[in-house]
């Protein structure tokens, strides 16, 4: 909110090379897990190769409001992980989310289960809950015996689990499939990402709320967080400045035109954290501009190497799951928008950041043995006065204003009021029974359609009646709103801003607290990086379409287990041949091909 893509169609040949690469596949993941469960190879079978028949530990890096060109643009000042993650990957260079609800919690919750939120049932961050008549975000569990709790003594507010998601995640599924053998461990500094990537039960799903590290006692807590929370608190960076870290090649000016930067900061460079005054102890403020700063991103990346040595992820019986959701590009970019030094120089320390942590997995796990995905859960737009000065039309649709106007619309018809309960992002919910009683009074809804019609930078309106059940469609957007559309929890209408104009739910009178958003179904929001590396990964660029919904089940094939959604796609062409993963083998017959040619 602010606050397409078409699922091509797969041809024969690619169903083909998907069961040849499976068949084949199997030939090497075929390992009895015990001597119990599978008779013991023949002696005279191939010497089986150095590498593991399945990845040893699975890494997931989601970046949120990475957009896709940043890999494009800012490639060529990277040294470290990023650029690591371009040459010695898969780089999919033209993966977009499909659906309309381009926010983090649907984002996430499509790249762990590689379902589309009209499966997974995240359809947002938050929506109207028409049982209860308010918002709920997707993590909030209103299970009385659910609590958050907090790490280093904190005392969270709330309960957030996955309960609303409807189906599991990868890292669940292979847990389950590999009976219990598998460690679960995600970090973000948000809860609807760690606990979307982990699923609804995990060994550690660790989020950032007010200063502290956070879980829920759903997940509990794991003792070497507990010691990374004590020994190096947020708090510890107070005092530390962000500077620019490149001497120069910034593409954009010292200020980023229509940018709202944190409390205490102002538009240019050094960013200092020291709060609100500027002296003192960490408060609220300075937990804001942490956030917005590279040392949370050092911070994400010093948990998950903490978890790697204290775990020894990779090295037990199962296939291990580590995650992490890098949040602070996706405040930079609210803040600043895509176009500024910010977002360019985060991305440079985070390019360090993973740097640090592959030559950590490298050392620890052993390169080879663990699969990295690096994905984004949305992009952003332009900052609306930003894009105004190319002469394009851009700019802010107003919902609080759109609201007024269906009510208005509605007076004519003498409709109890309010009669719009919420307007969220792109959904309207109308007041118990309205909808109803609207879809049986035809002047009635074309009076509100074509309010919404007449407010500035709206392009269409589509209604929940014409999105259940997927229907086939030519139209990119309106499959992109049917792959959004969860019965019980969408809308009951769908604004469609023209490009280029944000979602703007300001409250009428008050002044933007933000740059820009996302949450559209237009390319800026939808195209993001697919990077894949590591195990059984066949390096190189790919450019046909692909969505973030097919990690889950690369991954899935990697493990050699089976995920309930078909909403995504294995990935089948960046798949190593299985050649390549292990030596070929050496029989007798093989030997004597080699001599008598
Ligand atoms: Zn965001």
């Amino acid at each position: 909110m602010v606050p397409s893509r078409f699922l091509w169609k797969r041809t024969l040949l690619q169903r083909g090379l998907t069961a040849a690469v499976f068949f084949l596949a199997g030939g090497i993941t075929f390992v009895p897990r015990t001597a119990a469960q599978a008779p013991r190879p023949r002696a005279t079978a191939p010497q089986a190769s150095q590498a593991p028949a399945r990845p040893k530990l699975v890494v997931l890096l989601v970046v949120d409001q990475m957009r896709g060109d940043y890999v494009d643009k800012f490639l060529g000042q990277w040294t470290g992980g990023l650029k690591r993650l371009v040459e010695e990957g898969a780089w999919f260079r033209d993966a977009a989310y499909p659906y309309a609800a381009t926010e983090t919690c649907v984002g996430h919750a499509t790249i762990s289960t590689g379902a589309f939120p009209a499966t997974h049932g995240m359809v947002a961050n938050a929506w109207w809950d028409r049982k209860d008549q308010k918002m709920v975000t997707c993590t909030a569990d209103p299970d009385p015996s659910v609590k958050n709790i907090g790490y280093a003594g904190a005392t969270p507010q709330g309960a957030d689990t996955a309960w609303r998601m409807a189906v599991p995640s990868f890292a669940e599924e292979l847990k389950f499939q590999t009976s219990g053998a598998t460690r679960i461990v995600t970090f973000s500094l948000k809860a609807r990402a760690a606990i979307t990537m982990a699923g609804h039960k995990a060994d550690a799903a660790t989020w950032f709320d007010a200063g502290a590290w956070v879980t829920s006692s759903l997940y509990g807590t794991l003792p070497f967080i507990e010691e990374q929370a004590k020994s190096h608190p947020a708090k510890a960076d107070f005092g530390k400045t962000w500077s620019l870290s490149l001497p120069s090649a910034y593409w954009y000016g010292e200020k980023a035109l229509g940018a709202v930067p944190p409390v205490g900061w102002d538009l240019t460079f050094p960013h200092p954290l020291r709060g609100k005054s500027g002296v003192g102890e960490a408060d609220p403020d300075f937990y804001n501009q942490w956030a917005s700063s590279p040392y949370a991103d050092t911070a994400l990346t010093e948990l998950a190497e903490k978890t790697v040595d204290a775990l020894s992820l990779g090295k037990a019986a199962g296939t291990d799951f580590l995650a992490v959701s890098y949040s602070t590009v996706d405040y930079v970019g609210h803040e600043f928008g895509p176009r500024s030094r910010e977002i360019q120089d985060i991305l440079v320390r985070l390019d360090k950041d993973l740097s640090n942590l592959f030559a950590h997995l490298d050392a620890k796990v052993g390169r080879g043995n663990y699969v990295v995905a690096l994905t984004a859960d949305h992009g952003v737009v332009p900052v609306p006065e930003d894009m105004q000065r190319t002469g394009a039309d851009a700019g802010l649709l107003h919902l609080p204003e759109l609201q007024e106007r269906i009510e208005k619309a509605l007076e004519a018809f003498r409709y109890p009021k309010p009669a719009v309960a919420s307007v969220s992002g792109s959904d309207v919910y109308f007041a118990p029974s309205v909808y109803d009683k609207l879809q049986h009074d035809p002047a009635a809804m074309q009076a509100v359609l074509h309010a919404a019609l007449e407010q500035p930078g709206v392009a269409a309106v589509y209604r929940a009646e014409e999105l259940r059940d997927r229907p086939a469609s030519e139209s990119p957007m309106h499959r992109a709103f049917a792959y959004s559309y969860f019965p019980g929890r969408s809308g009951d209408l769908f604004i469609l801003p023209k490009p280029y104009w944000l979602l703007d739910g300001t409250p009428t009178g008050m002044q933007r607290s933000y740059g820009t958003g996302h949450g559209v179904p237009y390319n800026y929001d939808q195209h993001v990086p697919v990077l894949l590396m590591g195990f059984g990964i066949q390096p190189g660029q790919y450019f046909q379409p692909i969505t973030p919904a097919d990690i889950a089940p690369t991954f899935a094939a990697l493990c050699g287990i089976t995920l309930s959604s078909r909403d995504g796609h294995v990935l089948a062409e960046a798949l190593m041949k299985p050649r390549s993963f292990s030596s070929p083998p050496r029989t007798a017959a093989a030997q004597a091909a080699k001599t008598n040619p």
